[in-house]
């Protein structure tokens, strides 16, 4: 059952943070834990094996570092803690998280250089292949696997052997992915992947983490580029039960809680069916309307589609509109500010709340 929205509440249809179950909701109100104790040493042990649980990955082999934070802190710690000091990084640009992984590794220090594309452009393999072979060895290459941006899943099953085949680390911001579309960690080869607790796991913002393999955590003599966002020590005391500062607890009861909640669901499978259900009645009706994707379905995510603005429409006035029935959409960012919005499908949302919601659009472009 979907709880959804509490009454009075708007429906949110951005990309985090999400409308919380009751559930998840209430797990905020469990008792106030200290973090030198053993409460929360098993919380913090729960969480971590159900996150390389939900793509069923083994324990002796990956690890989960649970950070305080949003996603760009794991994004972060990943980058700036995983590649070595001697080795480059490529970084696969097509939006606004592609940039801003660009500008993670150059504040780290990282030598960096970059496929930039467009916004929304398909990203050739073609073009990845020929940048790895000319990449100075070793090299990492990072890329999001979702660009929020656009809605443009990264097609990570064509691009993933490329860095097998030249033997380059693949890091993988799977911020607004993990839990609602395909990861296939092993089959891919993946180094890790950063990601946070309130996007398709619907917990609450404030927990983020990266899952890697134990072989790429940094050897403990190697320098750190940042104290806080240090993975290999959050690692070693996590491993031993501890923590090495204040963590976000509440934000981890309700990660535990949204964590076992998705198990009940049927996990990240059935979690990405229930967004492409969501998605599919969203596209036919705005279709309705003669309102048409940014990019086409099928090289969308299932998270989040970018929709062009109708001819004559701002962004504000469309937005207004469906606030004061009850809905947030997502503007677009930078130059696409003026000619998309994003509907996002995360959180606890029910087919009832989109029908709901389209009916909220028609009124308002009736009323344009
Ligand atoms: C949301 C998001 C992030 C991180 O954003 P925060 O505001 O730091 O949580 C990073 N990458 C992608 C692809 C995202 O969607």
């Amino acid at each position: 059952m979907r709880t959804g929205a509490p009454r009075g509440a708007p429906v949110l249809l951005n990309p985090g943070p999400v409308t919380l179950s009751e559930r998840v909701r209430r797990a905020l109100l469990r008792p106030d834990l200290c973090h030198r104790e053993e409460e929360f040493s098993e919380l913090q042990a729960e969480i971590r094996e159900r996150l390389l649980a939900v793509y069923g990955l083994s324990p002796e082999r990956w690890t989960a570092v649970l950070l305080g934070g949003s996603g760009t802190a794991a994004v972060e710690a990943m980058v700036g803690s995983l590649v070595s000091p001697a080795a480059g990084l490529l970084v696969i640009e097509n939006g606004v998280y592609g940039e801003r992984l660009s500008r993670i590794a150059e504040a780290c220090g990282i030598a960096v250089s970059r496929l930039h594309l467009e916004w929304g452009a398909r990203v050739e393999p073609a073009a990845v292949a020929r940048l790895l072979e000319e990449a100075p060895t070793p090299t990492y290459l990072a890329l999001v696997h979702h660009e929020t941006t656009t809605g443009r899943l990264n097609d990570l099953a064509r691009l993933a052997p490329l860095c097998r085949e030249h033997g380059a680390g693949l890091l993988v911001d799977a911020v607004s992915s993990f839990g609602g579309e395909e990861l296939e960690f092993e089959d891919w080869g993946l180094v890790a992947a950063a990601a946070t607790a309130n996007k398709c796991l619907h917990g609450v913002p404030g927990a983020c983490f990266v899952i890697l393999r134990r072989e790429a955590l940094p050897p403990r003599e190697r320098a750190v580029r940042s104290v806080y966002l240090d993975l290999g020590s959050y690692a070693r005391l996590q491993e031993a039960g501890g923590t090495p500062f204040t963590p976000a607890v509440q934000s981890f009861q309700a990660l535990a809680e949204a964590l076992r909640e998705l198990v009940d669901q049927g996990g990240w499978r059935a979690r990405r069916a229930h967004y492409a259900r969501l998605q599919r009645s969203v596209e036919r009706g705005l279709a309705r309307v003669g309102i048409r994707p940014l990019i086409p379905g099928e090289e969308s995510s299932v998270v989040l589609r970018a929709y062009l603005l109708p001819d004559g429409v701002t962004y504000e006035a469309l937005h207004d509109g469906l606030k004061r029935r009850g809905f947030v959409i997502y503007s677009g960012q930078g130059d696409l500010a003026r000619r998309i919005f994003r509907i996002s499908t995360m959180g606890d949302l029910a087919p009832a709340d989109m029908d709901r919601f389209l009916t909220a659009v028609e009124e308002v472009l009736g009323d344009g």
